[in-house]
């Protein structure tokens, strides 16, 4: 029979916007010796806002931009959503032809015959596409486009850090739990939010297969790990942690479902506010 701790355990976790799916992941969580995150919708807000607009001469922004607009409308990531905020509304009538999605690099299609490339500096490296290497050291994530095998120029945009997201890392070291970022974001950016949190391991520009390898390295050295992500993306992590924790709000079905903890609310410091009450409960309990 279960002990009726547990039962106090998941309640209080509920009443806080934690749902547990099973009263083995309250033990578990109490023991977590890593929490591994991601980036992304998880510790920064998640919503995308343009900030520049840097495009060469030579090309016609306003039609580039309507052309991306329409490619980005075939995207749900974050960033498609910042690009339809700035252009506005698509127009339906440019013609797109074998759009693809490309996971952690971008968004491909053709459009009059001419390719289109929306995405980071590694799908226009994918696809041969050459720009000034001093494009490289810009700390913003950034969305490039190529046109007809050519560098248009690129937009910036930036994230927000979530207002409990620095408490719930000192949390988390104050309970002598490691903390690790993994994001598939630009290893610049992902440095940045990591140090603004102390946090004590981050990589960045990883594909999700990377994320995967990054978490096996960690339960490899014999540690339990908890993942916490929102993204389609991290639904592999988070089956393969100890504990799967995922954002309920903002977070794609395939990877609530695939949780073990989901956090209703997005708010971070559910995650050591889950812990503790692992803890407790099993004081309660034994
Ligand atoms: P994250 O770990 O931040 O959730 P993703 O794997 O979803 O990362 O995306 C990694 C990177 O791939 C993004 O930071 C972005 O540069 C690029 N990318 C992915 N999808 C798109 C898109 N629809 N439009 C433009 N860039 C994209
Ligand atoms: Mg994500």
């Amino acid at each position: 029979s279960i002990p009726l701790g547990y039962f106090g355990g998941i309640g209080a976790a509920s009443k806080n916007g934690i749902l547990f799916k099973g009263s083995n992941f309250l033990d578990v969580i109490a023991n977590i010796q890593n929490v591994v995150m991601d980036k992304t919708g998880t510790m920064t807000e998640g919503v995308f806002k343009v900030q520049e607009v840097i495009f060469n001469n030579d090309f016609n922004q306003s039609e580039i931009l309507e052309m991306v607009n329409a490619l980005e409308s075939k995207s749900t990531h974050p960033i498609a959503t910042a690009i339809h905020e700035y252009v506005g509304e698509v127009n339906t009538q440019l013609q797109l032809d074998d759009v693809e999605e490309i996971a952690g690099h971008g968004l491909k299609a053709t459009i009059n015959g001419k390719n289109l490339l929306v995405g980071n500096l590694k799908l226009m490296d994918q696809f041969g596409i050459s720009y000034d290497p001093e494009v490289t050291k810009i700390v913003y994530t950034l969305i490039a486009i190529s046109y007809d095998e050519k560098f248009v120029g690129y937009l910036t945009v930036a994230d927000r850090i979530k207002e409990d997201a620095k408490l719930t890392i000192e949390k988390l070291k104050s309970l002598g739990i490691k903390t690790t970022m993994l994001s598939g974001d630009k290893n610049a950016v992902v440095q940045y939010v990591a140090q603004e949190l102390g946090i004590q391991n981050a990589f960045g520009d990883l594909l999700p297969e990377d994320k995967v390898k990054k978490l096996q390295e960690i339960k490899a050295k014999n540690q339990t790990v908890a993942f916490v992500g929102d993204g389609v993306n991290d639904a592999p992590v988070v089956a393969l942690s100890d504990v799967g924790i995922a954002m309920g709000g903002l977070g794609s079905d395939a990877t609530v479902e695939t949780a073990d903890v989901v956090i209703q609310d997005d708010m971070p410091s559910k995650i050591p506010m889950a812990i503790n009450i692992g803890k407790q409960t099993k004081k309660i309990v034994w």
